[in-house]
């Protein structure tokens, strides 16, 4: 079923709004309960999460109207909208925003900014949202989406422009207690604050102050939450140091590589460092480093903010892509893209574990090397909910006009990290399975419930 949206801002001037309506017909669509289509993409993200899916979903004897609600997003929305850049010309960009599901909640997912976003990725990291906010039983569903654009090759005024009117393009697709972004790839705090000053300038004046809470990962000052730009990173370091305890493995010392030092990459290095732990190897988009003796994550992202990679860090020896994932460590810590760890590259890790950082990292085929070399493997669903936890804090201040200080929100997100982590664990073994299966099992029992108990209107 396909409904055009009716969205009209009410306080925007009519020169704008009927710009906005012209070039609204038909970008804006939204398809409701949309059937999954087979991609075009041999392998397509979404085929990866419909195969972890539906293998948990077998073992649980998932009801099959959950699973056919479960097995497809609610809602696909993509706008195509106009910007102008600085040397005059107009650029047409594609805009997403997948709803995987809002049965525990408002949609809830990153916005991301690179040339790979499609709706195959959206829908996939979409369902990814919508598992973790289960595990982690925060009362949100899921959602992601972003824009397909190569954020580097704009100015910083060109990204604010496309940023402001990608936000007025989904209008009223999303909103405060219906669908939150929050930071992902490419985008950062300042993005969030141009779109939550976006959407409060498209209500009344007198409905902003409440509508704060639209977006997470916001800058503090505007509203945003102590530790939220840390908490993927600190929500990793946690998992690291509660397997930790659990196996008798002292941190200090520890070894352990990085792929990826963006947000989370470079925050989980600079936490487990502090813990005594040792970061031996680091790769990029621009390259990768090793040095046995330990790379200095401060020093490394200080080389990062200038130079913008890895590459050509003097305290380190370059290092090919092969090199990098045959590094011996006890850790490795995926923090970059989807389908890194695959049939190709899983057999060369010598590590013990995998953390996985990033969302799908490791696709199925990579899943099935890393069990069979003995390679454990703590699942993004559950590794990365850190972000959304403190996103939920962020929502929870915002909503209450209060403001939580550091130490208060790291307690809380230890406590609930870690408490996902032990029912992933009490779940591994009660249903003899994995543990990416178990944090599965865990998200469906819970959606189903909320399923079973609601029932299906009419
Ligand atoms: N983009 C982050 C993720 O993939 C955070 C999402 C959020 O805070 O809503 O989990």
């Amino acid at each position: 079923m396909i409904t055009q949206t009716t969205y009209a801002p009410s306080n925007a001037d009519s020169h704008s709004a009927s710009t906005e309506a012209a070039t609204r017909t038909p970008p804006l669509m939204r398809l409701e309960q949309e059937q999954a289509r087979p991609h075009q993409d041999e392998q397509g993200l979404f085929d990866t999460v419909l195969a972890q899916f539906n293998q948990a979903a077998d073992i649980l004897g998932l009801d099959p109207g959950v699973r056919e609600i479960l097995e497809r997003p609610k809602n696909e929305i993509v706008v195509n909208f106009p910007v102008r850049l600085d040397d005059g010309r107009i650029e047409t960009f594609a805009g997403y925003r997948v709803q995987h599901n809002d049965v525990l909640g408002p949609f809830k997912g990153g916005l991301r900014y690179h040339p790979q976003v499609n709706a195959d990725e959206a829908r996939a990291l979409a369902a990814w949202m919508t598992w973790k906010c289960a595990v982690a039983g925060v009362p949100f569903g899921g959602a992601k989406g972003g824009i397909q654009i190569d954020p580097s090759a704009y100015s910083p005024g060109e990204i604010e422009r496309i940023t402001r009117r990608f936000v007025y393009a989904l209008g009223d697709n999303i909103g405060p207690d219906y669908d939150i972004p929050a930071p992902d790839v490419n985008t950062n705090a300042q993005i969030m604050a141009w779109i939550l000053d976006t959407y409060l300038s498209t209500r009344p004046a007198h409905e902003r102050q409440r509508n704060l809470h639209v977006v997470t990962g916001k800058p503090v000052a505007a509203g945003g939450s102590a530790g939220r730009e840390k908490a993927t990173g600190q929500g990793v370091a946690f998992v690291v140091e509660e397997w930790a305890t659990e196996n008798n493995v002292a941190l200090d010392g520890l070894t352990f590589m990085v792929q990826g030092f963006g947000n989370v990459g470079s925050w989980a290095a600079r936490l487990l460092a502090r813990r005594g732990a040792r970061l031996v190897a680091v790769q990029d988009v621009t390259g990768a480093v090793r040095n046995d003796r330990g790379i200095d994550p401060e020093e490394l992202l200080a080389h990062v903010r200038r130079f913008g990679g890895v590459e050509g860090y003097s305290q380190a020896e370059a290092i090919t892509h092969r090199d990098f994932f045959e590094t011996a460590a006890d850790v490795f810590i995926p923090a970059a893209l989807e389908n890194q760890i695959t049939a190709r590259t899983a057999p060369w890790l010598k590590v013990r574990l995998v953390v996985e950082a990033a969302n799908g990292p490791t696709d199925v085929a990579g899943d099935m090397v890393l069990s069979r070399n003995g390679v454990e493997l703590l699942p993004d669903i559950l590794c990365n909910t850190g972000g959304v936890i403190v996103s939920y804090f962020e929502w929870l201040q915002n909503k209450r006009h209060e403001a939580w200080d550091l130490e208060d929100v790291d307690a809380r997100l230890k406590k609930m990290i870690t408490g996902a982590y032990q029912m992933v664990r009490r779940t591994e073994r009660e249903s003899v399975v994995d543990a990416r299966t178990a944090a599965y099992i865990l998200a469906l029992q819970r959606l189903e419930h909320a399923y079973k108990q609601r029932g299906i209107f009419p």
